[in-house]
């Protein structure tokens, strides 16, 4: 039976792909993904058949997939990240039902939360939340309930979708969410372009937070009460050093 890989390629460079996931594209017949990401590893792969689709075709894409593979040939169909972690992986295992001959197999990758806490330091060191401020797909009162309830159960918290071109003003209103119950002196940090040319980051407060230029290709962290900025690199203590033998 073919199969359509749901892969993670990682932020960005191929350095930072599992094994894993280099392996299996490196069998399938047939790769696909958003434009973006397929020229992101076009060029390592001369001898695949490749197929893209723009930004917001999802479900044409996972139906392209799953009919080559019904045809009996794997494919790869290839995400940023992880591909579980708002990814094609939930959607591909939607569809399968109506694709009887083909399966879904999911390889797991290294989402923008964990690539970018090494580049900070390690904010996630405790119980965390990831929250998209994406409102395609979630409407915009839940995207707050959620950050309120993250806040009010102090998790370190990790931001995707920070700005699109239709929600410029995402993270100044998440900001406005959070200072509701956070102190303006919580420790933030952000990093655009992980594992990627021209890679930024910063650490500062929730108060400057606001006026950050962030873009698409940004994931931001909030700390929780007990996230430290230590000389630069943002720290949520594990509480190791509290621990009584
Ligand atoms: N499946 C992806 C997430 C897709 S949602 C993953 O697991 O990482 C898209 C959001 O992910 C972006 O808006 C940004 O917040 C984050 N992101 C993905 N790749 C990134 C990168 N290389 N650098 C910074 N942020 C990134």
């Amino acid at each position: 039976m073919a199969v359509v890989y749901a892969v993670g390629i990682g932020p960005g460079k191929p350095e930072y792909m599992t094994q894993e996931a280099a392996d299996v594209i490196a069998r399938c017949e047939c790769i696909g993904g958003y434009t973006v990401y397929i020229d992101l590893v076009k060029d390592q792969y001369p001898d695949k058949e490749f197929f893209s689709t723009p930004m917001k075709k999802e479900v044409d894409r996972c139906r392209m997939a799953l009919k080559f593979a019904q045809d009996g040939r794997d494919t790869a169909l290839v995400c940023s990240g992880d591909a579980g972690v708002y990814g094609m992986a939930g959607l591909l295992l939607e569809l399968l039902p109506e694709y009887p001959g083909a399966d879904v197999q999911v390889v797991a990758g290294v989402t923008a939360a964990t690539s970018g806490a090494a580049v900070l330091g390690a904010p996630l060191g405790h119980d965390f939340c990831i929250i998209s401020l994406s409102n395609l797909l979630t409407p915009e009162p839940l995207i707050e309930k959620r950050l309120r309830m993250a806040a009010e159960g102090d998790f370190a918290l990790c931001l995707y979708n920070p700005r699109s071109h239709h929600r410029k003003d995402a993270l100044r209103k998440a900001c406005a969410v959070l200072l509701e119950t956070l102190s303006g002196d919580t420790v933030c940090g952000w990093v655009k372009n992980i594992g990627r040319d021209g890679m930024e980051k910063k650490v500062l407060t929730l108060r400057e937070l606001p006026d950050e230029e962030v873009d698409m290709f940004t994931t931001v962290f909030i700390g929780s009460s007990s996230t430290r900025n230590i000389a630069g690199r943002m720290v949520t203590p594990r509480g190791y050093e509290n621990k009584v033998d």
